[in-house]
């Protein structure tokens, strides 16, 4: 089975991109899913640009709507894994009224966030990440605003997996997105990314000094517990900051106990009468 398609990633060099893009055909080798039995969203920005390098279902959406469109996908087909590729840009400026509803809810899908602080498609511009004073073209003074949380956000909204990854660390990054991708539920994967062109104050160098690997004694279920690992800030913890089991939104459904919706007949359905009620 093969992922990649006839086209070369355009990412700059040392763009953390590449190895999100590496550890995602890993986990989806590991988990023996084929092209056809996995869909992705993507959003507007570099990271979306993957939309043109993965041989899978995929969809682009437009700035911010990546995941409305991953949850359609996972009410038609509840058998599909879905994988929403969206910045944070898209994830938590434009889209992020998507996001805490859609965790709300517990819709069943994979959230993976290209974290590098910053609107870089754009060349650079501040992004809801991005940390109260960096100077951007769009902040030539230095942002006033204090930087979001996605961390937090997603668990003070009811996210039912929340991990932060190191895009230039594979082996880890693989094991946490086969983690977020077996969970039944909403799963926020959030990636730190070097962006080596606009963002200059976070090379590799400064997340090799910063990160902290979560160990097994942390407990994924203790939410107190991992809403103080959210909030450090002196140091970056990565791992499965949090984990437990909920109903995902679409067994809600009586329709889709038996099979998906995909699967239903449409011949017996008559949808005249609204047609005419618009009409
Ligand atoms: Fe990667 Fe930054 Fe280049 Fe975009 S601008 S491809 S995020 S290095």
């Amino acid at each position: 089975m093969t992922y990649q398609t006839c086209i070369n990633p355009t990412w700059c060099p040392g763009c953390g991109n590449f190895g999100i893009l590496a550890a995602i055909k890993a986990t989806l080798k590991e988990l023996k899913l084929e092209p056809h039995q996995v869909a992705f969203t993507y959003d507007v920005g570099c990271s979306g640009n993957m939309a043109d390098f993965v041989n899978a279902y995929g969809f682009h959406s437009l700035h911010g709507r990546a995941l409305p469109v991953g949850a359609g996908i996972k009410l038609a087909n509840h058998n599909l894994p879905v994988i929403n590729i969206i910045g944070d840009g898209g994830c938590f400026g434009e889209g992020v009224d998507h996001f805490i509803g859609l965790s709300k809810g517990n819709h069943d899908m994979v959230v993976l966030t290209h974290d590098n602080f910053l609107y870089s498609l754009t060349t650079g511009q501040k992004s809801p990440t991005s940390k109260k004073g960096t100077v951007t073209p769009s902040t030539p003074d230095g942002s006033i605003d204090e930087d979001l949380n996605p961390l937090a956000l997603a668990l003070i909204n009811k996210a039912t997996f929340v991990a932060r990854g190191y895009s230039n660390n594979l082996p880890h990054l693989t094991k946490l997105l086969k983690a977020a991708i077996n969970h039944k539920g909403f799963a926020l994967l959030d990636v730190l990314q070097p962006c080596t062109t606009y963002n200059k104050d976070y090379p590799p160098l400064w997340y090799l000094k910063h990160i902290d690997y979560l160990d097994d004694e942390h407990d994924k279920t203790n939410f107190k517990a991992a809403l103080d690992l959210s909030l450090k800030k002196d140091r970056l913890p990565v791992g499965i900051f949090y984990q437990v089991e909920k109903k995902p939104f679409h067994q809600h459904f009586q329709l889709l106990n038996n099979k998906p919706l995909v699967d239903h007949s449409i011949e017996k359905i008559d949808i005249s009468k609204l047609v005419n009620q618009l009409t």
